[in-house]
């Protein structure tokens, strides 16, 4: 009888931790990946440098793994651009679509989720003997996180209502060209973008405590409303970091589409999300894997990707201001 009853309790235990374990991006993953990204072998992923086009190869690799798809009319999921008319260097964006749950949910807008997975390379002044830009946290971070939430989304069982479009950018620490590209480029027709979530700095817990984020941009739209709605029901917070949230919000790729759009007489709701300012560690070598916060990266990864799910699957509307 006893045997038995602890048999049960130990079946029970293993079916809940089944279910409360989905999604399931494996918190190994983000951790083997970011090493990965972050390591000195791919010396900074400056643009132009043989290190970011294979970084580019890699991209693509997990987005064919994942299941995801090249867009409509590209061949795979590589943006090729130059500057210039210089064609000695192919400059990369990487495009996966993940379509909607149904044949109906393809007409809906787009959710994007991007990241930018290039950085500044090697530096003429060593500290320690270290000249090497890692850019663990920007964006060695942004870029796995939004490839866990690829891998999560693509997940049969937790599909959404809008088609999905994850973006890999190049150039943005040139001044956001790789966003831009992509934007002008109308790879898929950007009035048809519901929303932009741009990954950056998900890493570091340190400055506002672990589970807490920043939203850039909160005069931008309602979006900020809404998800301190949603993080109601969970252990979540935005953190309050003042003005410099909206200073913030032109320094990233979410604003190639602020901007497309404020050309072109519309507004697309695009913000961008982090979870430091990072002022000690931007833009220096030691910008480094030991500081990552891996425990509260995963946790955020599972959280953002059910952020994605109720947005998408409650049909919010994210508005511009
Ligand atoms: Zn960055």
């Amino acid at each position: 009888m006893k045997k038995s009853l602890i048999f049960l309790f130990v079946a029970l235990f293993i079916i809940q931790g089944a279910f409360s374990q989905q999604p399931t991006c494996t918190a190994d993953s983000a951790r083997v990946w970011l090493n990965f990204l972050a390591s000195d072998e791919l010396r900074g992923r400056a643009n132009g440098s043989d290190e970011i086009e294979k970084v580019a190869q890699w991209l693509s690799e997990k987005f064919k793994q994942f299941g995801l798809q090249p867009v409509a009319g590209m061949k795979d999921f590589v943006q090729p651009y130059i500057f210039n008319k210089d064609s000695s260097f192919i400059h990369k964006n990487i495009i996966g679509y993940l379509p909607a749950k149904n044949e109906q949910g393809n007409e809906n807008p787009f959710i994007v989720i991007s990241a930018h997975f290039d950085h500044i390379g090697i530096s003429h002044f060593p500290v320690n003997g270290d000249s090497i830009y890692n850019g663990a946290d920007d964006n060695a971070s942004g870029v796995i996180a939004m490839l866990a939430i690829a891998k999560n989304l693509s997940n049969q069982q937790l599909q959404t209502n809008n088609p999905i479009l994850f973006v890999a950018f190049s150039n943005e620490e040139e001044g956001l060209l790789g966003s831009r590209y992509f934007v002008n480029s109308n790879v898929v027709p950007i009035e048809q973008i519901k929303l932009n979530i741009n990954l950056e700095m998900l890493g570091r817990s340190h400055e506002f405590g672990r589970n807490k984020f920043l939203i850039t941009g909160t005069q931008h739209s309602n979006f900020q409303d809404i998800v301190v709605e949603f993080n109601k029901e969970t252990e979540w917070g935005v953190a309050d970091a003042g003005e410099i949230v909206n200073f913030l919000f032109r320094m990233s790729d979410n604003y190639s589409f602020v901007e497309y759009a404020q050309q072109h007489n519309f507004c697309i709701p695009a913000h961008t999300i982090v979870t430091s300012l990072g002022f000690e560690h931007i833009h220096q070598v030691d910008d480094e894997v030991e500081y990552i916060d891996f425990e509260n990266l995963n946790n955020l990864i599972e959280h953002l990707t059910q952020l994605i799910l109720y947005l998408s699957n409650n049909k919010i509307v994210v508005q511009c201001n």
